[in-house]
């Protein structure tokens, strides 16, 4: 079991899918969590009651990662109200399915902003309270889409290709720090983002998946907290795979 006592952790977009599982996961191993969310206050706020209900300790923070200043008041309020910040999960991210000829600039730039743009203020803002702890963990949430190239999604494989460059720049700045810096790619995972997949689409991914199954969110979750545990302490700069086999 990892023990994540008296660590505290921001999660970006965690009032559903993925973001939700990590942070119920984060929790279960003993850190205090900021479960962070955009739009859907009623969501992050099931989370933090489902995080209490548990014994836990969690706190609901309002912001689009894609606001700078946003981004620095919610890191803020996460030292102010949990004592300080270990662990980043940069988990935001959307979709908006197009084809390339098709794409309009600013559903390109929108969906860039959340994944690459979100992250990488995100990670700055987080830095100083971890370099203030010399302990830190950073994980983000890139894509198979973002090794392999989804059709459709240019924008989205561009910008979960994206985090990896950022993964291991990030990687590097900051090992001196105690910081540690790794990317999960997860496959395809149950949850909003993937529910209106067609029937047709669902069933060609999954003859291509080893394991004959869609993810869950608690598959990715397991992973995240590993790599915040001290079992990770000498992995970074690392990619992951969490998709029942689909990119080997
Ligand atoms: P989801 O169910 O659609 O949830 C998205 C989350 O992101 C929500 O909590 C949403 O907040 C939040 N969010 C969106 N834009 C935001 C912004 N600008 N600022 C702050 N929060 C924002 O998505 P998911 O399937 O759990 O995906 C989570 C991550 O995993 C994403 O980065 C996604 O690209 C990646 N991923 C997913 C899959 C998959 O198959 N599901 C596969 C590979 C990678 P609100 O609730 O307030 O709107």
């Amino acid at each position: 079991m990892v023990d994540l006592t008296d660590r505290v952790a921001l999660v970006t977009g965690a009032s559903r899918g993925i973001g939700r599982g990590v942070a119920l996961a984060l929790a279960e191993a003993g850190a205090a969590v900021a479960v962070n969310y955009r739009e859907r206050a009623d969501a992050a706020e099931a989370v933090c009651s489902e995080i209490a209900a548990a014994g836990g300790q969690a706190i609901a923070v309002q912001a689009d990662v894609t606001d700078a200043d946003a981004v620095a008041a919610m890191v803020k309020q996460v030292v102010a109200e949990l004592g300080g910040l270990g662990i980043l999960v940069n988990n935001a991210g959307i979709i908006a399915d197009a084809y390339l000829t098709f794409m309009k600039p600013e559903a390109w730039r929108e969906v860039v902003d959340v994944s690459l743009t979100g992250a990488f203020l995100c990670t700055k803002a987080a830095v100083r309270p971890m370099m203030k702890g010399r302990w830190g963990r950073i994980v983000n949430m890139s894509s198979d889409a973002g090794l392999m190239g989804d059709l459709m999604r240019a924008h989205y494989s561009a910008a979960k290709a994206g985090l990896l460059g950022l993964t291991k720049a990030a990687a590097r700045e900051l090992a001196g720090q105690g910081i540690t810096v790794n990317a999960v790619a997860p496959g395809i995972i149950e949850t909003d983002m993937t529910a209106d997949m067609d029937d047709k689409r669902a069933e060609a991914m999954m003859s291509m998946i080893p394991l004959r199954r869609f993810g869950v969110p608690e598959d990715v979750a397991g992973l995240v907290v590993w790599l915040c545990s001290d079992a990770a302490a000498y992995i970074t700069g690392q990619t992951i795979s969490v998709d029942g086999g689909l990119r080997m």
